[in-house]
């Protein structure tokens, strides 16, 4: 997993911006135009007030920021970023904001060769064709280290190329 303030990184600048001159704007309007009409909120002492001011447009600049985001990765998934990114502004409720991060694609392997976007699981850059991850040397598929033999063709796999793990202690038989 990245981390988080990595993760705020990929959001691009405009939207920083965005978010916060959205946040005076609101803190702005509640502040100096809103209270003072108030009979109630306007009697309070002004730290109460900025207080109160200052989480609506703080709400807002959060709701941006995420649908930032959601550009900048659906982007980098190589995912249609363009389609995610209305959804999640345009469908109520959040849906579309909570659809993504359930059918997000994930993200891609770059080649350690050319530096091309693959997916997890390939097992060739289709670019150059450096081997990405173990494969089948007899049907080429991508299969996993701990596969003693392939699950699509069931030929043996060489135990070599496979990093080292625990194997499971033998099944006790019940004679
Ligand atoms: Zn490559
Ligand atoms: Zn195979």
């Amino acid at each position: 997993m990245n981390k988080f303030s990595d993760e705020l990184r990929i959001i691009p600048k405009f939207v920083w911006i965005l978010a916060a001159i959205q946040w005076v704007c609101f803190f702005s309007l509640l502040f100096f135009v809103a209270f003072p009409d108030d009979s109630k909120v306007s009697h309070w002492p002004a730290v109460g007030q900025v207080a109160f001011a200052f989480w609506p447009g703080m709400l807002v600049a959060a709701v941006i920021l995420l649908i930032g985001y959601i550009y900048a990765d659906a982007r980098r998934r190589g995912m249609r970023y363009v389609m995610w990114t209305w959804l999640a502004i345009l469908v109520p409720n959040s849906i579309g904001i909570i659809l993504y991060f359930v059918m997000r694609d994930p993200l891609p392997v770059p080649c350690r060769n050319c530096g091309a976007a693959g997916r997890p699981g390939f097992a060739f850059c289709p670019q150059c064709g450096t081997e990405m991850s173990r494969a089948c040397p007899s049907c080429k598929k991508a299969v996993e280290p701990n596969w003693v033999r392939c699950a699509y063709c069931g030929s043996q796999l060489s135990q070599g190329t496979a990093p080292a793990t625990t194997t499971p202690p033998p099944m006790a038989t019940n004679e």
